[in-house]
């Protein structure tokens, strides 16, 4: 069967596709299975080459693979240089660590005990459509790094980037079966990674609820299991905060790649004495999010990924709401950027809207404002905007969340751990704790008596 990929801002077709099914999956499973013990034979200091030079490859072709992205996802050609240059980075990062994840030696009576990482073998990955390259680079740099021969399965929607990066990768040197990609269904070639005897872990970001099949499936086989799930995150704005940068900078933390974030901040909390004042601040800054054309460098904001998903995103926006931005009126999933008044009970503060939609909330004092905050099944990102170095930090301890920042958006960074509490998942992506969710912790005791 073919598989039809779009362009979400035309709606054009952009490729056809031969699609994988149960077969085409085991003998993936089979190629990677194969070659996994001259991969995991080869020796650091080459595995760390063969990972730098992939990243040096992707660097080179950054305009190519950022307009594949761009044309696939629908995403500003500007978002996607720079999501580019974080795939580049993560390579370089994981090349940098492959000698840098040690053993250790144990004080034991009569020897010596230490441990060794091991690969675990094939590692079947599950990439979502918001961010298909960035995110599968997040789990093939680790995976490679320590060893594992590795299957991914992208979203239908956006395959495109992850077949051009399996062919950089050839072109880089890394041995042909070590990472193959299957374009297929996830119902169909995930659901088979996730049964198949033969795959030791499934790295997987995405929805909550193909999140849980995901944990059930893998317990047939006692896989390892990191899951990367949903978000409704939190941006608390105290009263001291300097006002003007948190609402200039707030909208972009929702409606960067059009609100399709698992990091959001799609929960504005504001404290009730500064509310008034940073609304109109919002509002103000939200109108001047440029919206239109992906190709265009100044656009700040794109479509949504299909016509499916806007009709979701748009079945959250009952009632009037309290601004809306423009969006164009062509073909293309528009939908613009849109702010709420809520209250943390609303549908709209208690589902990922994945889409440009944010719900402002107001809070009276600190222990509301972290009240709120935790007030959800998920708890993976979030921002605090104060002048109060000890409330910034009471309240970064109080929050149930994986990943937070200061006075600041920014949450992901390669060199830093990233994933999530509560219903958002668990193990941690990126920073060195990636690479033990991609090996195996193998305790030896060397006897030293005599005799
Ligand atoms: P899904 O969780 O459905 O998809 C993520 C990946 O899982 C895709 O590769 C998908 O394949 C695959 N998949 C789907 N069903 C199965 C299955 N039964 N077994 C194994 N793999 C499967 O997310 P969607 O893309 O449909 O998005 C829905 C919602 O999920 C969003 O609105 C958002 O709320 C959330 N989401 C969160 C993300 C995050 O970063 N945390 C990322 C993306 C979505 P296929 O493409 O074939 O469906």
């Amino acid at each position: 069967m073919t598989l039809t990929v779009l362009n979400p801002a035309t709606e054009k077709p952009i490729a056809e596709l031969d699609q994988a099914g149960v077969e085409e999956t085991d003998e993936a499973v089979s190629r990677a299975r194969a070659v996994s013990p001259a991969w995991r034979a080869v020796a650091p200091a080459d595995r760390a080459r063969l990972l730098r030079r992939l990243a040096a490859l992707v660097e080179e072709h950054t305009e190519e693979l950022a307009r594949i992205e761009s044309r696939n996802v629908g995403k500003p050609i500007s978002g996607a240089r720079g999501e580019v240059g974080m795939v580049a980075q993560v390579f370089h990062f994981y090349a940098g660590a492959v000698d840098k994840h040690y053993g250790s030696t144990i004080p034991v009576a009569g020897g010596v005990a230490g441990t060794f990482r091991e690969p675990l073998g094939v590692v079947g990955l599950i990439v979502p459509w918001n961010f298909p390259l960035n995110i599968a680079s997040w789990k093939i740099g680790p995976a490679l790094a320590c060893g594992n021969a590795v299957v991914l399965k992208p979203a239908e929607l956006t395959p495109l980037s992850a077949l051009r990066l399996a062919e950089l990768a050839l072109e880089a040197g890394i041995p042909e079966g070590v990472l193959n990609v299957l374009v297929g269904k996830g119902s169909v070639v995930g659901q088979r990674l996730i049964e198949h005897p033969d795959v030791a872990k499934i790295g997987f970001t995405g929805s909550t609820e193909v999140g849980r099949l995901v944990m059930q499936g893998a317990a047939g086989t006692i896989k390892r299991v990191t899951l990367e799930l949903g978000g409704k995150s939190a941006n608390v704005v105290f009263a001291d905060a300097d006002l003007e940068r948190a609402a200039a900078t707030a909208p972009y933390a929702v409606f960067d790649n059009a609100g399709q974030d698992c990091c959001a901040r799609s929960r504005i909390l504001v404290q009730r004495s500064a509310y008034d004042r940073f609304l109109e601040l919002l509002v103000e800054s939200t109108g001047k999010v440029v919206v239109g054309d992906p190709e265009e460098d100044a656009t700040e904001m794109g479509p949504l990924v299909s016509a499916a998903h806007r009709e979701l995103v748009a079945s959250f926006v009952e009632d009037e709401p309290l601004f809306r931005g423009p969006a164009p009126d062509a073909p293309g999933f528009w939908y613009p950027c849109t702010l709420v008044e809520a209250t943390n009970d609303d549908r709209i503060a208690r589902e990922e809207v994945f889409g440009p939609v944010a719900a402002v909330i107001p809070f009276e004092d600190e222990a509301e404002a972290v009240r709120i905050a935790n007030d959800t099944p998920y708890g993976l990102s979030g921002s605090i905007w104060t002048r109060d170095g000890a409330r910034a930090l009471r309240v970064a301890r109080a929050l149930e969340t994986g990943v937070l920042s200061v006075n600041s958006n920014s949450s992901v960074r390669v060199q830093t751990p990233f994933g999530g509490f509560k219903q958002s998942g668990f193990g941690r992506e990126l920073g060195m704790q990636a690479l033990d969710g991609y090996s195996e912790v193998k305790s030896v005791f060397i006897s030293t008596e005599e005799g």
